[in-house]
C-alpha cells in the first residue's frame, strides 16, 4: 500500500490519559534516509517502494503523520540498576499508532513530559546500533522489536561529544514494559481500588491483544506465568548466542518476552561470564553471566507490581516457571549447538564451557569450526589442541547416539543454529563511521549479511571471525 492508503489505529492512546500523554514530535532538521528495512515495511502493509518518497522520510523524521495516527508518549517506571524510579516514561519516544498487529514508534523524536533532564533526541550512532542489532536478533531467531528505518539530520546533539541527531522508527506488537506495570504500583499502592483498576486495565489490554489464548477467569495468573516462561526462554537464547544486553533495567523488559531497547549491548568474543559490554556498569550488575539471574529478579518486580490481580501463591507459582523454562530452553539450544540429537549432557556442556573460558577462543567461530571437526586441517586441529580431551568425550557422545565424526548432515544441522555472522561492535562502528560521513551503504550491507547469519556467504567472509584488536577496545556506554 501507499503511504496515503495506510490507516492506523490508536490502541494504546485509547487506553486513556492515565497511560500516555499526547505529544507532538520535534521534527529532525533536513532529514535523510540512512536505513530502511523493506521486511518491516511489509509487516505494516507498506509498499517498500514508498521509502524513496519524501513523505516517508518526513514520517520517520517526526514531521508528518499518516491517517489515523495520534502520537502519544507512554508513562512507565522502572528499576534502574536495582534502584526504584517511580516515574520514567517515553522521554524521547512516541507511539504513532498501530496497524496489522504492529505498533509504530519513533525514538529520538523530541521532548515529552517524561524527558526529565534529557533533550528527547537520539544520536545516529545509537540509532544505527539499534537498527542493526534488532534486525540481527531477528535473523538469529531471537524475539525482538523490529526496525523500520533511520533518518539522520543536520541537527546536532551534545553527548560526550557533539554528535549527529537521528530518529529510529521501530515496531513491536506493543512496547509495554515491566516498568509500565510498576508505574501504577508506585503511584497507587496505597489506593488498592485504583491500583487494581489501572493494573487490571493494562493487563487486560495486553492479554486481549497479545495473549488471546489466555482469556478466561484465571487469565492474570496464566499470563504472568507465560511472561515468566517467555522471559526464561529469551534469556536462554541470549546466553546461547552470547548476547549481553547491557541495561537490563525493568523498564527495558518487554511483557511480550522480546528483546527491547538496544543500548550498549555486545556479543561475546571469547566466552567470559564476567563480560560487561556497558562501560557505565562499573559493578557488573548486568555482566553476561548475571543475565539469567537478573531476568528472574526483574520478573519478581513485575510479579509484585501485578500482585493485586492474584494471590501471593499464584505470583510465586508463576515465578517458579522461570527457571525450568530457562533450563529447558538452554539445554535444547546447547544440544543443537553441539549437533546432539538426544538428551542433553550437563557434564559435556560444563566441560566445554570450562575449556572455552580458559582458552579464550572466539565463541562464535568455535561452534562453526566444531561443525566440521571430522575434517579439520592440521592448522585448525592445533588451534584447538587444548580441546583434545573434551573432543574425545564429544566424539564418544556423538557415537553413542549413532552419529559419525564426519557427517555432512551434522555439519549442516549445526550450521543452521550456530551463526557465522554476529553484530560485533567493530562492524557496527565501521557502519556508523561511514554513515557519519554520509555514506549509508555499509549499514545496508551489514543488515543484509546479518539477516541470514547462518548462511556461509563466502563473499562476506571478512565479516565473520573475531574482531581486530582495535575493535575490542571500543568503549560503549549508556549514552545514546
Ligand atoms: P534508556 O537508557 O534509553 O532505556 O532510557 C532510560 C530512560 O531515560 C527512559 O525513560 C528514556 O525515555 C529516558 N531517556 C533516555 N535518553 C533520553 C534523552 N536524550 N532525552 C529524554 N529522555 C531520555
Ligand atoms: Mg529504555
Amino acid at each position: 500500500m501507499r503511504l496515503e492508503d495506510l490507516d492506523f489505529q490508536t490502541s494504546y492512546a485509547d487506553l486513556g490519559g492515565d497511560f500516555s500523554t499526547a505529544v507532538s514530535a520535534e521534527p529532525a532538521g533536513e532529514p535523510r534516509l540512512a536505513a530502511f528495512n523493506p521486511e518491516a515495511a511489509a509487516l505494516l502493509g507498506l509498499d517498500p517502494a514508498e521509502a524513496s518518497r519524501p513523505e516517508f522520510i518526513e514520517l520517520v523524521a517526526g514531521a508528518r503523520l499518516l491517517r489515523g495516527m495520534r502520537p502519544v508518549a507512554s508513562v512507565y517506571a522502572g528499576h534502574q540498576f536495582g534502584h526504584p524510579v517511580p516515574r520514567l516514561g517515553d522521554g524521547r519516544a512516541l507511539i504513532l499508532g498501530d496497524r496489522a498487529g504492529w505498533e509504530l514508534q519513533l525514538k529520538g523524536s523530541g521532548r515529552t513530559p517524561y524527558s526529565r533532564m534529557g533533550d528527547g533526541r537520539a544520536v545516529l550512532r545509537s540509532c544505527v546500533r539499534e537498527y542493526l542489532c534488532s534486525e540481527a536478533m531477528h535473523g538469529l531467531g531471537i524475539p525482538t522489536t523490529r526496525a523500520l528505518a533511520v533518518v539522520t539530520s543536520t541537527d546536532r546533539v551534545r553527548r560526550e561529544e557533539i554528535e549527529t541527531r537521528a530518529v529510529l522508527a521501530r515496531m513491536a506488537p506493543t512496547h509495554v514494559r515491566f516498568g509500565t506495570f510498576e508505574y501504577f504500583w508506585f503511584r497507587h499502592h496505597a489506593e488498592p481500588e485504583i491500583l487494581r483498576e489501572r493494573v487490571g486495565r493494562l493487563a487486560d489490554y495486553v492479554i486481549d491483544r497479545f495473549y488471546p489464548e489466555l482469556r478466561g477467569p484465571d487469565r492474570y495468573f496464566a499470563w504472568l506465568r507465560e511472561v515468566c516462561e517467555r522471559t526464561g526462554r529469551l534469556l536462554a537464547q541470549w546466553q546461547a548466542v552470547g548476547f549481553n544486553h547491557g541495561v537490563m533495567n525493568t523498564d527495558n523488559f518487554s511483557v511480550l518476552g522480546l528483546t527491547i531497547d538496544y543500548g550498549p549491548f555486545g556479543f561475546l568474543e571469547e566466552f567470559d561470564p564476567g563480560y560487561i559490554c556497558n562501560h557505565s556498569d562499573t559493578e557488573g550488575r548486568y555482566a553476561f553471566g548475571e543475565q539469567p539471574r537478573v531476568g528472574l529478579w526483574n520478573l519478581n518486580v513485575l510479579g509484585n507490581a501485578v500482585s493485586c490481580l492474584m494471590s501471593d501463591a499464584e505470583v510465586g507459582e508463576a515465578l517458579h516457571a522461570y527457571e525450568p523454562a530457562f533450563q529447558a530452553e538452554l539445554s535444547r539450544l546447547l544440544r543443537a549447538k553441539l549437533g546432539l540429537r538426544e538428551s542433553a549432557d550437563p557434564a559435556l556442556f560444563a566441560g566445554l564451557f570450562g575449556r572455552l573460558r580458559d582458552t579464550r577462543v572466539d565463541y562464535t567461530e568455535f561452534f562453526r569450526d566444531l561443525a566440521t571437526v571430522g575434517d579439520w586441517s592440521p592448522a585448525l586441529a592445533s588451534k584447538y589442541a587444548t580441546f583434545t580431551e573434551w573432543l574425545t568425550d564429544y566424539r564418544a557422545r556423538l557415537e553413542s547416539e549413532g552419529q559419525t565424526w564426519t557427517s555432512a548432515a551434522r555439519t549442516a544441522a549445526m550450521n543452521a543454529v550456530n551463526p557465522k555472522y554476529i553484530l560485533r561492535n567493530y562492524l557496527a562502528q565501521a557502519a556508523i563511521d561511514r554513515a557519519t560521513g554520509g555514506d549509508f551503504g555499509e549499514i545496508e550491507k551489514l543488515h543484509r549479511i546479518l539477516s541470514r547469519p547462518f548462511d556461509d556467504q563466502p563473499e562476506n567472509a571478512a565479516y565473520a571471525g573475531a574482531s581486530p584488536a582495535w575493535g575490542r577496545q571500543l568503549e560503549i556506554s549508556c549514552s545514546s
